[in-house]
């Protein structure tokens, strides 16, 4: 029983689910962590989820890291090739094999945002997917400053199908977002309490995090909230550096405040009876995770 989840709903419903393998990434954790070792490069997942809702309606949060990294912009590539490197043996494909289900098996695929190591290989799912993303996050996208326009971009125009994409409305859509618990614009996916998209700006343009009723507890699967457990419990903070390359001061968030205020949020929440919260890349918890929501052995 929730006894301390103020201006929670009693829940309704709930959803499965389960922990799909997104690969990982090498981070130089310097640029991640303020004051971390130069030398200290932490092997961490990106993680996917596959959510089951009793209707049989099937969403996956999040494709995690693509197994053909040539595939990606030519300026991911060389992110990945010389700065944070990624190891994919097996992707988010290989782990709906391994549960006998296929792309074609999944209704919806919900990103959390679309940098390179969270959007996979979207390709791979056929016409009956729809995409989800957050609000803003289509002119990431959108042509002339993404890639091949742009030949610098970081994001493809053609990385989505847009007549079955989906982007979330803005802040001010009242109708669409409604407070739920410390989080001032929350979403009931399925209409009935079991899952919730959630607001979270401030990471990057679009970032959203899925809140779920899964095994008698609300699980937050907080994406890139925070990239380490220990700046998510206020106990260091996201590193911010002077690009050697270009001069220019560069930070994990695209706006640090908003972030922060995200932050807080996500940290209130978790301290609540019967919560738990999920980064996308905390390599603390994956082991634990990966037993416990049918990933191991
Ligand atoms: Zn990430």
């Amino acid at each position: 029983m929730d006894t301390i989840s103020p201006n929670l709903p009693v829940p309704r419903a709930e959803v499965q689910l389960r922990l799909l393998s997104g690969g990982y990434l090498y981070l130089p954790m310097q640029f991640f962590v303020q004051g971390a070792n130069p030398n200290e490069v932490r092997k961490v997942p990106s993680m996917s989820w596959l959510i089951e809702h009793e209707s049989g309606q099937r969403v996956i949060f999040d494709l995690g890291i693509r197994k053909d990294i040539d595939a990606y912009p030519p300026a991911v590539y060389h992110r990945v090739q010389h700065i944070v490197k990624t190891e994919v043996v097996s992707d988010v494909v290989d782990g709906l094999t391994e549960i006998n289900l296929s792309t074609s098996d999944i209704d919806t695929v919900i990103f959390s945002h679309l940098h390179y190591d969270h959007v996979g290989n979207p390709s791979t799912f056929g016409v009956k997917t729809n995409f989800v993303i957050g609000p803003g996050a289509k002119q990431l996208i959108s042509e002339p400053s993404s890639y091949p326009q742009n030949p610098n971009s970081h994001y493809d125009a053609r990385l989505l199908p847009i007549d079955r994409t989906t982007e979330l409305p803005g802040s001010t859509d009242r109708d669409f977002w409604s407070q739920l618990g410390p989080f001032p614009e929350a979403h009931d996916y399925f209409k009935d309490g079991s899952l919730f998209i959630v607001n979270a700006p401030g990471h990057c343009p679009g970032h959203i995090n899925l809140l779920v009723r899964a095994a008698s507890k609300w699980v937050l699967l907080a994406g890139d909230t925070s990239h380490d457990i220990g700046i998510l419990n206020g106990c260091c903070q996201t590193a911010s550096y002077i690009d050697d390359a270009t001069g220019d001061l560069k930070h994990a968030h695209y706006n640090p405040e908003l972030a922060e205020k995200h932050r807080e949020r996500v940290w209130l929440f978790g301290r609540l009876e019967n919560v738990e919260v999920i980064l996308a890349h905390d390599h603390s918890a994956y082991e634990g995770l990966r037993c416990r929501y049918g990933s191991c052995g």
